[in-house]
């Protein structure tokens, strides 16, 4: 992909890897049903864009935080199952069941007050429940839970279609909490005989059988993320997951430095000998973290291959300043494509130089790239 004149970045976002991420997943567990967690815009890369993807490939169930984005993905989306995993706000409850939306109900308050919808239009309102077995975020607790199953009249005129739990240190795998959480889930799956279970995220469903349950809930690994953690040792390389997102800045400038000199904001990065400094239009603002400042890097393909090249100085709003000293002149211009994130710069350590996670890179990227689907 060329840069058009008026680009300044593209964000690549490559569906067809996204599927093929989608139907691994799947495919590791294959009684279940695979849905897909497309919340905060699908991790940054396009709820709608990746919803229609997904769908076409056959997932049929979606899940979102929050109502709003659920509402904005029915639109897209109008018949595939849509689960708000914050559940419905108090008073938003009629919108939601208009959209024909399957709110995770976590609160005794949200059961009530679905069931109480329910009966007001005379009509069976879907919804999952999601208990909490160890993480201590979200879910009604394990006692709430059982006065559920033992008070059925709680969930009256409600259509309960699963029972959820989330794991706290799934990309963890020796983590004890992990087996914790597994035999807490499945004691309490015997409470609810009737009803499907879903605990495995995405680093989840690698942890093996007892985690699938029927309803698998990826998120970060459609996008193209390791979803295990270093800790995993060798575990790592095999869960290693298809390229999503290629982000590619363009060199603007490109200026010979001086011995002694500072290149940037706080003038923090002083030049040890003569230095080439390319000049990328991609900041903070478009998401590129201000914490990538001296510890990021880039790739530029010149003709001795794919040069990985520093970031030198500090990230500022919207530029960029790398160090191409190591490559040749010819090979880094103004309309230079530059690998910022993919394209050879792993998400994961490009994420760990910022000092965070890929979730995080992914969910910060701005509004302002050209974005292009393939
Ligand atoms: N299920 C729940 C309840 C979540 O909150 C999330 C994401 O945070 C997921 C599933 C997907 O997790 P992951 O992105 O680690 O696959």
């Amino acid at each position: 992909m060329t840069f058009s004149s008026g680009d300044q970045a593209i964000l690549h976002i490559d569906l067809d890897a996204l599927v093929a991420n989608w139907r691994r997943l799947g495919g590791m567990a294959p009684q279940a049903e695979c849905a897909a967690v497309v919340k905060a815009d699908a991790y940054g890369t396009g709820a709608a864009e990746v919803g229609k993807a997904l769908q076409k490939a056959g997932c049929r169930r979606f899940f979102v935080a929050h109502s709003e984005e659920a509402l904005a993905l029915r639109q897209a989306l109008p018949d595939v199952t849509i689960h708000i995993l914050h559940g419905p706000t108090a008073g938003g409850e009629a919108e939601l069941a208009a959209a024909n939306l399957t709110p995770v109900l976590s609160t005794p308050g949200q059961i009530a007050a679905w069931s109480a919808l329910a009966k007001q239009l005379g009509r069976r309102l879907p919804a999952a429940l999601h208990v909490d077995t160890g993480m201590n975020r979200l879910g009604l607790s394990e006692t709430e839970a059982y006065a559920v199953a033992t008070d059925p009249t709680r969930l009256d005129g409600i259509e309960l279609a699963f029972v959820m739990s989330h794991l706290a240190c799934s990309d963890e795998p020796d983590h004890p909490l992990n087996r914790q959480q597994a035999d807490a889930f499945a004691a309490l799956r015997q409470r609810f005989p009737n009803l499907k279970g879903s605990l495995a995220n995405s680093a989840g469903i690698f942890l093996g059988a007892d985690f699938h349950h029927d309803i698998l809930r990826p998120g970060i690994a459609l996008y193209g993320a390791n979803p295990l953690d270093p800790s995993a040792g060798p575990r790592r390389a095999a869960s290693r997951m298809a390229e999503v997102v290629h982000l590619q800045g363009k060199i603007l400038q490109v200026r010979s430095v001086d011995r002694g000199m500072t290149v940037g904001y706080g003038a923090g990065y002083i030049v040890e000998k003569p230095t080439q400094i390319a000049t990328v239009a991609v900041g903070y603002a478009d998401g590129f973290s201000r914490a990538l400042s001296g510890r990021g890097s880039a790739i530029i393909k010149g003709r001795q291959g794919h040069v990985r090249v520093p970031i030198a100085g500090r990230v500022s709003m919207d530029l960029i300043t790398l160090d191409v000293s190591a490559l040749d002149a010819s090979d880094c211009r103004p309309g230079t494509p530059v690998s910022l994130l993919g394209g050879g710069i792993d998400l994961d350590d490009q994420a760990a130089a910022a000092g965070t996670i890929g979730y995080e890179l992914l969910t910060q990227l701005g509004r302002r790239y050209r974005r292009v689907y393939k």
